[in-house]
């Protein structure tokens, strides 16, 4: 039987149109959250995303604004700006859009943020509060991860889960949060022995490798439910046959368009999955509505009032 189909798109607009409800009622009251993005030089892919992001601000009613200092920009100068965002009374959150350019050291930039307003969750402090279950801001793409299976019903206490992928952004976190809701977690990575014997044992498989299509059938026990974080673009026509000969939907977008987007895990999956995330429209459009969330969330706690806690499942 072939799997359900997650569908993030209608998670995530569920999710922005919840915010956008929140946002109306904070600003009636004199609150209106605020969002900087900090944009570094002019990376083409980074300001697609950036201009995702200020987009997503204006149709959930949160104020942004985006600064652009040039490629040349020094540490010290961005840590004199990311100062004086801390400062600002009325800017809830902070994201500096990665990667920064190479003569600034990113890690010394990222610390600077206030914690209180750092909304992509990678401050040493909202990662120290998130392992120990204390509140905190939550990365965006983690977070959604976890309202994907709440939102579908997807039941993870007791369960098994296995995350392939142990970065700071992704599988760290998403490995945290499963935790945290109580599954039995395994993390995996290159060293990993016997991955796809490791990944058969999963009732919920998390792929966060970037690695296009490396997920095939050999690793997923049928009934599983796979989580797809992978954003992988093919523009080779071979490697496009490999994954979806005989897709006639794809194929015609491939040829006018000379690339498409696929995940971690290999089209034939969907095959004996319980239930998929798709590439696109999975966790991909979960990751701006959790940040418009993850805005939100910085604003209340800013001020001491509660939230709703949306990413315990
Ligand atoms: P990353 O920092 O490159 O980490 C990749 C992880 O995969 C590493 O832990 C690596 O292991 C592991 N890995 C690589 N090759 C492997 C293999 N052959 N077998 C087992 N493990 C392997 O990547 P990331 O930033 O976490 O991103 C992962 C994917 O998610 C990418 O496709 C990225 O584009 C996508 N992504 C999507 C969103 C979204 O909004 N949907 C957001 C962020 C990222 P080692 O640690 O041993 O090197």
């Amino acid at each position: 039987m072939p799997a359900t189909i997650l569908d993030g798109s209608r998670i995530a607009q569920k999710i922005r149109s919840e915010v956008a409800a929140e946002v109306k009622a904070m600003t009636a009251a004199g609150v209106r959250p605020g969002l900087t993005v900090v944009l570094v030089g002019h990376n083409p892919a980074s300001e697609i995303y950036v201009r995702g992001k200020v987009k997503a601000c204006d149709e959930v009613g949160i104020y942004s604004e985006t600064l652009t200092p040039a490629d040349s920009a020094t540490t010290a100068e961005l840590l004199a700006l990311i100062e004086d965002l801390n400062r600002r009374e009325e800017i809830d959150g902070i994201l500096v859009q990665l990667p920064l350019p190479a003569q600034v050291d990113a890690k010394k930039v990222l610390l600077a943020v206030d914690p209180a307003k750092d909304v992509d969750g990678f401050h040493p402090m909202n990662v120290g509060f998130l392992s120990t279950q204390r509140p905190g801001l939550v990365p965006c793409t983690p977070a959604g991860v976890m309202e994907i299976l709440k939102r579908s019903n997807i039941s993870v206490a007791g369960r098994d889960a296995v995350v392939v992928g142990r970065s700071d952004i992704v599988g760290k976190p998403v490995a945290m949060l499963l935790t945290n809701a109580n599954a039995t977690v395994t993390i995996c990575h290159s060293k990993t022995h016997d991955l796809p014997g490791v990944c058969r044992r999963a009732d919920i498989l998390v792929a966060a490798i970037g690695r296009a299509g490396m997920i095939t059938r050999d690793y997923v026990r049928p009934g599983t439910t796979v989580i797809d974080v992978g954003m992988n673009t093919v523009t080779d026509p071979v490697e496009f046959q490999k994954f979806f000969a005989g897709n006639a939907r794809r194929e015609e977008a491939f040829r006018k368009k000379g690339s498409t987007l696929i995940g971690d895990v290999h089209p034939e999956v969907a095959e004996i999955a319980g239930a998929i995330t798709p590439v696109p429209g999975g966790v991909g459009p979960l990751t701006i509505a959790m940040l418009m969330f993850n805005t939100v969330k910085a604003a209340k706690m800013r001020r001491g009032s509660g939230v709703a806690e949306m990413t315990r499942a």
